[in-house]
């Protein structure tokens, strides 16, 4: 399965963000099948889809889908050179797929920053250097490599030699990969080097409790004016409200967000904007035993989607018989879709699109 990462300096609020995401999903977890580490948490994916879908199938059970956070604790200034656990936690980082990058954007005399003071931008400076210092060593080691490679001739070896060396420029000048347009070609001779700053990122501003409502928050609107320059996504948000919250029970949630002048939870919003990163899209099942959610990445075809249900399903593919998820909640039944002719019968090269409501059919 897909992953994201957290990730930002020392007490930025990490971990309490990652506890309110661990707790919000210990909640939900009926997952008997997989065995979680302590710093993997498993959230549900938020979707009124859902609901909806359900209020027409009227289904015994409803079951969102889910996806995993991975807390990454401890980069500090000085990681890629091996301080800290530097490495160790650089290596965490190559493994997952998109990265979530808390800043910190709270105020408070008594926690320690670890730079002395409060400047979000800045933080994101030091940890993208640490990422590229990184990413400078890998390609900087292949280019070695290649280097001797070349002197045989294969043309091949030379266009990569090229590629890295325009690539290494890029980060010896302070700018990670994301942002810069690559080629498909670039594409190819980076894919296998899992480079870290070339994972699709987004900021989570952590504010103040006082201060999640206030939209012209000025250490936010940094960041936003950064985001923007890279088309990277902010999400802001209170870690120590969120953990609050994950503390109540739906009524409560529900009762306090209002309070608050929320409509939903800052980690509703992380979890979506994470799902959407990751370039997961989800497709539904809907019949009486249950309405549920499936993740599939961008562009999968109908046999594959059919897969992330059971492996059978894919092997013994014949067709899929589709809804589009509007159509479905316009028509208001099963029936009326038939009626209006917007079932469709679709093979095994079609794209599923996000909110596809599916039925396979298949050979056992
Ligand atoms: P980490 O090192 O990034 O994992 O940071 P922690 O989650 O351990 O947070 C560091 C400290 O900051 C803890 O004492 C948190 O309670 C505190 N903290 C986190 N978020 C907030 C916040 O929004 N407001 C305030 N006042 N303190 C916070």
């Amino acid at each position: 399965p897909l992953k994201a990462g957290i990730v930002g300096l020392p007490n930025v609020g990490k971990s309490t963000l990652f506890n309110a995401i661990t707790k919000a999903g210990a909640e939900a977890a009926n997952y008997p099948f997989c065995t979680i580490e302590p710093n993997v948490g498993v959230v549900e994916v938020p979707d009124e889809r859902l609901t909806r879908l359900a209020d027409i199938v009227h289904p015994q059970r409803i079951v969102p889908t889910t996806f995993e956070f991975v807390d990454i604790a401890g980069l500090v200034k000085g990681a890629s050179r091996g301080e800290g656990l530097g490495n160790q936690f650089l290596a965490h980082i190559r493994e997952v797929d998109a990265i979530v990058h808390v800043v910190r954007c709270f105020t408070d005399d008594d926690i320690t920053h670890v730079s002395g003071k409060v400047d979000p931008l800045s933080d994101i400076e030091t940890i993208d250097l640490e990422l590229i210092f990184a990413d400078m060593e890998t390609i900087g080691r292949r280019l070695d490599r290649q280097r001797k490679q070349s002197k045989s001739g294969d043309p091949k070896v030379r266009e990569e030699v090229s590629v890295l060396e325009e690539i290494l420029q890029f980060l010896e000048s302070g700018t990670p990969i994301r942002r810069i347009n690559l080629t498909m070609e670039q594409r190819d001779y980076l894919r296998d080097l899992h480079l870290l700053t070339q994972k699709p990122v987004l900021y989570a501003a952590n504010v103040g409790e006082t201060e999640v409502v206030q939209l012209d928050h000025p250490l936010v609107t940094k960041v936003r004016e950064l985001a923007q320059t890279e088309g990277t996504q902010v999400v802001m948000i209170s870690a120590k409200v969120e953990s609050e919250i994950a503390e109540l029970d739906e009524e409560d949630r529900k009762v306090f967000l209002e309070e608050l002048g929320l409509k939903e939870s800052g980690l509703d919003r992380l979890i979506r904007a994470s799902y959407d990163l990751l370039g997961l899209i989800t497709y539904f099942t809907a019949g009486p035993q249950e309405v549920r959610a499936w993740t599939i990445r961008k562009g999968t075809k109908a046999p594959q989607a059919a897969g992330v249900i059971h492996s059978d399903f894919e092997r013994g593919f014949i067709r899929a018989e589709v809804i589009g998820y509007e159509d479905f909640i316009s028509a208001g039944s099963l029936a009326n879709v038939r009626d209006a002719g917007k079932l469709r019968l679709e093979g095994k090269d079609y794209v599923v699109c996000d909110g596809d409501v599916m039925h396979f059919r298949f050979n056992v």
